[in-house]
């Protein structure tokens, strides 16, 4: 008889449901159906069997590929990595933090760099962080306290599909029993998206000006004049936002892509800060990254209470971990040409990073590791299949609010395929092997003169 599994945790984006009730076969080998996801969330489940691998792939000479053991592609990566100057472990967006402890083990054996997606994604927000605090909050309080939303510069109606109906706009909550009818919501975008749509007011800045706007806002707030128009808003619109604002009873502030790719990047970012800081001389307000993937707030979790760094880790050194993106990110890296060597992990590099980096990282060997064949692994060495976290494999995930859960597995990978746990565990061992390989060749050191060994 099929079986339902409830509690399910969506392996998608920074939402992190963990309501869904999957329905597996009596076998409990197929997904026969998902309920409570979105599109999104349903698809991952759905396509999990489509296209898999279950033994790693070595590219030949003539460019095709040839099935290697889980031994071999073990032994590969670890010789890769043993014989680099500088290799670049990236990715993790799409793993479990078990996987990335391990990982960064083999990182640092192999004096690695180790970053992650918030490296092209939220990194920017790191950077403000660091400068000017996180004045922010879970979104459970979001969801029973707040009577003012504001999404600036993201756009949930696509990216986080149950992010309005979960936490900040539909729910009913302790404090927020009516629901929509109780609360305002403001969006700020250059176009009008379908989260504009189910807006009070959308505000319709001019691209690249957000900075301008957000320092209207600040200077609104406190009490002072502003220009008739700033950034494409007309002055009367910001007082009537700013108003609605000092207003709440609590505010949330959440912002994406919008402020992190756009012009100012970390400084849009910063004084989005600063104006939440504001707000709290008045009434209560928060402010909340919109993080991607479902764990990429994970390494930042996981490396920070390692080396105290959330991304761009330059572990090449080996007994001390230095951070400074710019200098030590991936994107970087490789248009300086400072990396030999690439592990891609748990995302996809080949699709989301510039073609300049792509095409200089894969002058050196690049490794790919991911459940499916995507644009990375067919320009890859080596691919190495591993299991699908949230469907086959289990473990700790951090919500974009930095709230972890436990996710839990519904089917079995395929027979002989492991988790990246496993796999970074068993490139681990061998990197050992080589290390101790190694300093067996070395000469035994002489004794010094006038000791007699033994003695
Ligand atoms: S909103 Fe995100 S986490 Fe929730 S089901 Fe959709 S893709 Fe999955």
């Amino acid at each position: 008889m099929a079986k339902k599994i409830e509690n399910v945790g969506c392996p998608f984006c920074g939402v992190c449901c963990d309501d869904l009730v999957v329905t597996v076969s009596d076998d409990g080998k197929k997904i026969l159906e998902v309920e409570n996801a979105c599109i999104i969330g349903s698809t991952v489940f759905h396509r999990a069997m489509e296209d898999r691998h279950t033994l790693p792939r070595l590219r030949q000479p003539d460019g095709t590929y040839k099935e290697i053991s889980y031994d071999e592609a073990v032994d590969y990566t670890a010789k890769v990595l043993y014989n680099a100057k500088k290799p670049l472990i990236y990715g993790f967006g799409s793993t479990n933090c078990e996987g990335m402890a391990a990982a960064a083990k083999v990182a640092e054996k192999a004096g690695a760099v180790l970053d992650n997606c918030a490296s092209i994604c939220h990194g920017s927000s790191f950077l403000a962080i660091f400068d000017n605090g996180y004045p922010s909050c879970t979104l459970g309080e979001t969801k029973n306290r707040a009577d003012v939303i504001v999404y600036w510069g993201a756009n949930p109606a696509h990216a986080h599909p149950r992010h309005m109906s979960r936490y900040s706009i539909f729910p009913r909550g302790f404090f927020t029993g009516k629901g929509h009818k109780g609360r305002k919501i403001i969006v700020i975008d250059p176009r009008h998206t379908d989260t504009a749509q189910v807006a009070d007011i959308h505000l319709q800045v001019k691209q690249g000006h957000d900075y301008d706007l957000f320092n209207a806002f600040r200077t609104v707030v406190r009490g002072h004049d502003i220009p008739d128009e700033v950034a494409g808003i007309k002055k009367e619109q910001i007082i009537e936002a700013v108003e609605i604002m000092k207003k709440a009873r609590f505010g949330t502030i959440f912002y994406g892509m919008g402020l992190c790719h756009s012009d100012g990047r970390n400084h849009n970012v910063d004084i989005a800060i600063s104006l939440t800081r504001d707000l709290n001389d008045f009434t209560k307000w928060t402010i909340m990254a919109m993080r991607g993937h479902y764990n990429i707030t994970g390494p930042g979790a996981v490396w920070s209470w390692q080396y105290g760094f959330p991304y761009c880790l330059d572990l090449t050194k080996r007994d001390i971990a230095h951070m400074n993106p710019g200098e030590t990110s991936s994107v970087d890296l490789a248009m300086r040409e400072e990396v030999d060597a690439f592990v891609n992990i748990g995302t996809d590099a080949a699709a989301h990073f510039p073609i300049e980096p792509v095409k200089n990282l894969r002058k050196h060997p690049w490794i790919t590791i991911d459940p499916h064949p995507n644009m990375a692994t067919e320009i890859s060495d080596l691919h190495i299949p591993v299991g699908i976290v949230g469907v086959e494999v289990p473990g700790i995930v951090y919500r974009m609010d930095n709230v972890p859960i436990q996710y839990r597995s519904v089917i079995d990978p395929p027979e002989g395929v492991p988790s990246d746990e496993e796999l970074f565990e068993r490139i681990y061992q061998r990197l050992c092997e080589l290390e101790a390989e190694d300093a067996a060749k070395q000469p035994a050191k002489a004794v010094p003169e006038g000791v007699r060994a033994g003695e």
